[in-house]
C-alpha cells in the first residue's frame, strides 16, 4: 500500500537532525551522551544525576533519562545562556523544523 502522506526532499541544512538547528542538534548529542552513558552508582553516578536532573527538570526513572528529558535539558541550557526565543534557537531555519523542503505539490504519492 502506498504511503498516502507522501514525502518531500530531506532538508539539506539539517539532514538527519530532524528539523533541529545545528546548535541544538550538536548540544543535544552531547547531553544525550551524558544522560545515556552515565557511570555506575559505584563510580559516582549520583554526582552526574544531580546535573542531569537539574537540566531535565526531573530525575531519571529506573530506565534512565528519556527523549523528553533530553529536549528539556537542551532548552534549559539555552535558557541559562540567555536565549529568549527557544523555538527559533532550536529550529532549523530552512525547513522550520519539519526536516523536509518543498511544497505540497512536490509531495510523492
Ligand atoms: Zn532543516
Amino acid at each position: 500500500m502506498a504511503d498516502e502522506t507522501g514525502k518531500l526532499e530531506p532538508c539539506p541544512d539539517c539532514l538527519n537532525s530532524e528539523g533541529y538547528s545545528p546548535a541544538a542538534y550538536w548540544i543535544g548529542k552531547r547531553l544525550q551522551d551524558l544522560m545515556w552513558n552515565m557511570p555506575s552508582r559505584e563510580q559516582g553516578r549520583a554526582d552526574y544525576e544531580r546535573i542531569t536532573t537539574f537540566l531535565a527538570g526531573r530525575a531519571p526513572d529506573s530506565w534512565g533519562h528519556d527523549e523528553i528529558d533530553l529536549r528539556a535539558a537542551t532548552r534549559k541550557l539555552a535558557q541559562l545562556a540567555g536565549v529568549t526565543d527557544i523555538r527559533a534557537w532550536e529550529t532549523c531555519a530552512t525547513c522550520d523544523g519539519s526536516g523536509e523542503v518543498g511544497n505540497e505539490s512536490q509531495r510523492t504519492s
